[in-house]
């Protein structure tokens, strides 16, 4: 409410109409770009497998678990312990569209996400990313659609080899997050327990339909937008478990070039400390 004195003040109302009009025709305008939201279509997802050793994640085990304001995801190694796992295949856990690929750099190194719909037990339908990181190569693009056990990278060691090879492996609930963890709750308000989710979710109803899936709902900062064009890939050829994906040429030198120990390290001459403390604060 406006004060009285003003309210009463002459020529108020002859100056309303006027300006009101002027806000209502900005709203009108605006509406649409505060409110579009973009859509893509995926199929909805008939299950969740593990993203190693698919589909039961044989000859893998989570060195790492789920922990709610810790560990927000899970380490996933190869039993053969050390680096022995390095290059192994990395499965999208079900059908989806990638919503992120890109090389992150500090701490994470290479990461994809993948948006997944699905049914729950109520009968609605629900989204949920799924995250990896550190892979050595990643073999998909922004926009692409995956189906379940799809690779779609290669299990790595992080920028500069910083970890001992492992999948860092994460299932959010919130499509806001992206790379942008900081911003959100560090719990089972955001989150999933990795293994939890997909144990409940193994085998869901098939049903061979496209569902719409919300797109370009990361934090605006996020650098990686879904754009309309068709993004030219070759297919990969399916792979058996145990021997590591053929990456076709085209793929791999791009990922090469992006993977570089230079371009993964741009703040190399800041010394040992400032990335020991950049691990600090966004610990993986
Ligand atoms: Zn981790």
């Amino acid at each position: 409410m406006l004060p009285r004195e003003r309210r009463n003040a002459p020529g108020f109302r002859a100056r309303l109409p006027g300006s009101c009009w002027v806000a209502c025709a900005a709203l009108l305008l605006l509406a649409p770009l505060v409110h579009a939201q973009s859509y893509t279509t995926a199929r909805l997802a008939d299950g969740f497998d593990m993203p190693v050793g698919k589909p039961n994640g044989d000859g893998y085990y989570v060195y790492r678990g789920f922990s709610p304001n810790g560990h927000l995801g899970e380490d996933w190694n190869g039993k053969g312990g050390g680096n022995t796992d390095e290059g192994d295949p990395i499965y999208s856990i079900a059908h989806g569209v990638v919503v992120y690929s890109d090389d992150y750099r500090a701490g994470w190194g290479n990461v994809v996400i993948i948006r997944h719909a699905y049914r729950e037990s109520n009968g609605q339908i629900a989204f949920i990313d799924s995250l990896y990181g550190h892979l050595k190569v990643r073999s998909v693009r922004l926009g692409q659609q995956v189906t379940r056990g799809q690779v779609i990278g290669t299990m790595g060691r992080g920028p500069r080899n910083m970890y001992s090879a492992h999948l860092h492996f994460e299932i959010r609930k919130d499509l806001r997050v992206g790379m942008h963890r900081s911003l959100y709750p560090r719990d089972f308000q955001t989150y999933h327990s990795p293994r939890h989710f997909m144990d409940q979710r193994r085998q869901l109803r098939f049903e061979d339909r496209l569902v719409r899936v919300p797109v370009n709902t990361f934090q605006k900062t996020n650098p990686n937008r879904i754009t309309a064009e068709q993004i030219e890939m070759p297919e990969l050829t399916s792979v058996s478990e145990t021997v590591r994906p053929a990456v076709p040429e085209e793929v791999e030198a791009v990922i090469e070039e992006e993977t570089t120990a230079e371009a993964a390290a741009p703040e190399k001459s800041k010394g040992l400390f400032d990335s020991f403390l950049k691990r600090l604060a966004a610990p993986q």
